[in-house]
């Protein structure tokens, strides 16, 4: 018997502003607000961590000094991290997984890749599996996650980022090529800000332009 290549099932599992929906989730205070953690607890020194869409609106970003997040958002409220907190909704969070997969590459805290191939359950369908995690991730963690589901982890990653935040987008094998065409260079894996720039310069803005 000739081994057949099968298609895998990828899934990137994505929580929404992480930290910052954690805190908004806790805090009533805090929603509809913008809010940014990180910081120090007696100032505003440091670096954002994680930002609530609120406060995206504002040009405010992660890995963003707390200086310059004030400067954007004039009434940006900074809230001190809760690591033990989030640690705890990770491992949850890593704890839905489970009941479909063993098969988990995390990335961070509240990011990961689950291959479905095989599941637990059988359910046999990585759309389906995605919609019953972000549901569970719902229901019981009261947090919004996005999904991504694809033939491979590149896919996956970048189909979760499509339609944040609360959004499922899949990118089957035979729009795989398409998709990965149109792709800024930016997008892919290793290619950064200065990397990409050089790309530009050598008139290469797309994932077509580089396989040409
Ligand atoms: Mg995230």
């Amino acid at each position: 018997m000739t081994p057949t290549k099968k298609i895998r099932k990828i899934i990137h599992i994505d929580m929404d502003a992480f930290y910052a929906s954690v805190e908004q989730r806790d805090h009533p205070e805090y929603r509809g607000k913008p809010i940014v953690v990180g910081g120090s607890p007696e100032g505003r020194g440091g670096v954002v961590a994680a930002a609530s869409y609120e406060a995206r609106k504002f040009g405010v970003r992660s890995a963003m000094s707390s200086k310059k997040a004030q400067q954007l958002c004039k009434h940006l409220i900074f809230v001190y991290p809760r690591f033990e907190v989030y640690k705890e909704v990770s491992q949850h969070i890593r704890s839905i997984f489970h009941r479909y997969t063993d098969l988990i590459e995390p990335l961070s805290l509240d990011e990961a890749f689950l291959d479905v191939t095989e599941d637990k359950q059988q359910i046999g369908s990585a759309i389906e599996i995605a919609k019953l995690i972000r549901q569970e991730i719902k229901d019981e963690l009261n947090l919004t996650a996005s999904a991504g589901v694809s033939v491979n982890k590149f896919a996956a990653k970048v189909a979760s980022d499509m339609n944040k935040p609360d959004g499922l987008t899949f990118i089957g094998p035979s729009k795989l090529e398409s998709f990965m065409g149109k792709l800024p260079v930016e997008k892919f894996f290793g290619v950064g800000k200065v990397t990409a720039e050089k790309m530009k310069k050598l008139n290469l803005h797309t994932g077509a332009d580089l396989k040409s």
